[in-house]
């Protein structure tokens, strides 16, 4: 199959590939170049409308649809994504402006990987019984919700767009779904993917536009039984505050502001190495970045230069150019982190690298870029340590002891992940069992297995993903007591 990008996206409901109701777009830019390449649909409830509408229709039959059916078409969109990873990773490059090489290893080999477990997960899904001696027995059911919405942001687009997509529709269930307004294009893409892979029309609606018209018409949608949102705690809180009253079922997967503690026995080459990239990867656009890095006290100043001497041999510009750290996603985060930068001067940080916007040569002349940043000086009650930035900019803080390092690494609302390196066992224990987070890595970082529970406590988020969650997540238990 062929997949060529029309200037004007269009949704994909019942099947089909349609424009916004209204005829209204929205600008689609290339953050490396900062050119306006295409438009977007700027849908909005009556759109929703419609795509409920066919997903209706298709549950009918998706819903008792077997095993084995769903499990060869997830393989199927799985194997065209692989099959298209090329162009995949060129669109999500041209649509989010992170490095080509990144979306091929990580976001577009991450798609097909999240198809092809849930495909396969969906065959060993079980459930329970529970017998009461010689008196009854109990079993339950888990059975697909109806029609789910599926709500994701722009950092991975067609990564976190599928991770949750490919469980609710293993689970059974019909599916609304709206990629970032930012980044729309492979989630487009997905569209194309997904008919050509025999899934029936209706089962997957992609609809596209803004937070407040569009994803915000899903939330509020009646028909919508469930909302698994990605996306910022602000975005979070709001779709809480709708969806709550109608009682729906939500995931909410949340901003992080995470501790990376070092210790001064841990493996110190890997750790370097780690560090660099839990820090700068993606631009820092990564939910689980380290953008706080506590260092013992001990090694912090070897530390300081050693890890100021490896930043600078980034490379920052052209993200389609090798090894290159590439744009931020679009001009008005590029101004947010800019000013982040500028609060944390005013708070008395010292900015010991970067801090500047870049400006390439060539055709990224007019993109967004920023310099890898590194600040010390700051408190863990400063903004620039308490409140997300989901940039290349990280701060360094001093410990002295185990409990020292706890207490800095819990000082913020939130709580979604957090890296420890030492090479005390005990050490790494007692700081994952009183961390506050729902991931804990120690010696390594972003290292994945999908049936872990993924995701955040405090204002990082409410439930789980992942492996079983996610399935248990997309479906309601339902308990049968018979007695004997
Ligand atoms: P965002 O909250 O602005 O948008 C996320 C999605 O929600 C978009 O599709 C947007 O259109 C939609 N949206 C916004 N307001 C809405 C509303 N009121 N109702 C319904 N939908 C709405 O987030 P973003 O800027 O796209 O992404 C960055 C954020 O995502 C960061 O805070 C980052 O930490 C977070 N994130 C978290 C995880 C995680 O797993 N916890 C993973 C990736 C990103």
């Amino acid at each position: 199959m062929e997949l060529t990008l029309p200037f004007h996206l269009e949704n994909f409901i019942g099947g089909n590939f349609i424009g916004p109701l209204s005829g209204q777009f929205i600008d689609n830019i290339n953050p490396a170049s900062g050119e306006v390449y295409g438009q977007i649909p700027d849908s909005n409830e009556k759109d929703i409308k419609i795509a409920v509408s066919a997903a209706q229709i298709a549950w009918a039959t998706w819903r008792t649809t077997a095993a084995e059916k769903k499990f060869s078409i997830l393989n199927k969109i799985a194997d065209l994504i692989d099959q298209n990873s090329e162009a995949l990773a060129l669109a999500e490059t041209n649509d989010n402006g992170k490095p080509l090489w990144l979306s091929k290893k990580v976001d577009i080999y991450r798609a097909a990987a999240n198809f092809r477990f849930f495909a396969t997960g969906l065959m060993h899904f079980s459930t329970e019984s529970h017998s009461m001696e010689d008196k009854a027995i109990n079993y339950t059911l888990r059975q697909p919700i109806g029609i789910v919405g599926c709500i994701s942001p722009w950092n991975l687009p067609l990564y976190l767009f599928t991770w949750k997509i490919a469980p609710a529709l293993a689970a059974g269930n019909c599916v609304i779904a709206k990629p970032s307004e930012v980044t729309p294009v492979t989630a487009f893409l997905l569209g194309k993917i997904c008919k050509e892979a025999g899934l029936p029309d209706g089962v997957l609606n992609i609809v596209h536009g803004t937070g407040l018209n569009c994803g915000e018409a899903m939330v509020k949608h009646p028909a919508i039984k469930a909302i698994s949102f990605t996306g910022s705690t602000k975005a979070g809180e709001r779709i809480a505050a709708v969806a709550a009253p109608m009682f729906k079922k939500l995931s909410l997967e949340l901003g992080g502001k995470n501790p990376n503690i070092i210790f001064a026995d841990c493996n110190w080459e890997k750790m370097m190495t780690t560090t660099i990239q839990s820090s700068f990867s993606n631009q820092g656009q990564i939910c689980l970045c380290g953008s706080r890095i506590l260092v013992e006290a001990s090694v912090y100043e070897q530390f300081k230069t050693e890890f100021v001497e490896r930043t600078q041999q980034l490379s920052i510009g052209d993200p389609l150019e090798e090894n290159k750290q590439g744009a931020i996603v679009s001009k008005i985060h590029f101004d947010k982190i800019l000013n982040c930068i500028k609060i944390a001067k005013e708070e008395g940080g010292k900015i010991l690298l970067g801090g500047n916007a870049v400006k390439p040569t060539g055709r990224c002349a007019n993109g967004y870029f920023i310099e890898p940043t590194i600040i010390e000086g700051l408190g863990p009650q400063c903004k620039s340590n308490t409140e997300e930035i989901f940039g290349p900019v990280v701060t360094l803080q001093p410990f002295h002891t185990l409990e020292e390092a706890l207490e800095l690494a819990n000082a913020t609302e939130y709580g979604l992940a957090a890296t420890v390196w030492t090479q005390d066992i005990s050490k790494a224990n007692t700081i994952a069992s009183k961390i506050e987070s729902g991931i804990v890595w120690v010696n390594c970082w972003l290292l994945r297995d999908l049936r872990t529970p993924f995701g955040g406590v405090k204002n990082s988020g409410v439930g789980r993903e992942g492996g079983w969650e996610a399935l248990k997540f997309f479906t309601e238990a339902k308990n049968v007591c018979i007695e004997f």
